[in-house]
């Protein structure tokens, strides 16, 4: 079948940088009391209402969680720097383009915004007061499977078949794209999750590469 369409992974993919790890450290949260909070949640000591209080409170320890920080921080992570022309050569060869993410919806759409992309999901949706405070988090932990459900509600929405599209991405929440449309492109970056080479329809190691295969 024809391709129609290429969905993006944004962490590790049009971005080196993982999100969630970058805004955490930059708000003043610490990366060891978010890894232990996830951890105490997955071998069940504490449950998901408190991990998600947990992941608030270790936001807030040096300032309020204020939504206009939350989206000057991630204004601040840069794309690769090939990502715009990539994005953009595609775009001009007649391909839709789609962003997925297991990061947060205010990110999704900074990146939409920087590249023109506006089929954008993201798995994790940050829940503002009317005065712009952060209360709540609603993710989804099984980002392989969501990101499945997302993928196709993108397909349903144009009238895709999974086989026309590609998925390009690096990790292990991208792997059911890659086996349901058959033409995954792995992105070799340190963080990449091997398990997804196995499947691979191509592999790259920059986002310009795929110029020669698109
Ligand atoms: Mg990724």
């Amino acid at each position: 079948m024809a391709i129609k369409a290429v969905i993006f992974d944004i962490d590790g993919t049009l971005s080196p940088t993982i999100s969630w790890d970058y805004l955490t450290m930059r708000i003043g949260g610490s990366l060891e009391e978010n890894a232990a909070a996830f951890a105490d949640w997955s071998t069940e000591r504490i449950t998901e209402s408190v991990l998600r209080q947990r992941l608030i409170a270790n936001w807030t320890r040096r300032a309020p969680p204020l939504k206009v920080t939350f989206r000057s921080i991630l204004e601040e992570i840069a794309l690769h720097d090939d990502a715009p022309a990539a994005v953009a050569y595609l775009r001009n060869k007649g391909y839709r383009i789609a962003a997925i993410t297991g990061s947060f919806d205010i990110y999704a759409d900074i990146v939409g915004e920087k590249l023109g992309i506006a089929d954008r999901y993201a798995l994790t949706t940050l829940i503002w007061d009317a005065a712009g405070r952060l209360t709540d988090i609603e993710t989804n932990y099984d980002g392989r499977a969501q990101k499945y459900i997302r993928f196709m509600a993108f397909c349903e929405r144009y009238g895709l078949a999974p086989a026309e599209c590609v998925a390009v991405g690096d990790s292990s929440n991208d792997m059911e794209l890659f086996r349901v449309t058959k033409r995954g492109i792995a992105v070799q970056t340190e963080l990449e999750a091997k398990e997804l080479e196995a499947i691979a329809w191509k592999k790259i190691r920059r986002l310009k590469e795929l110029t020669a295969i698109l």
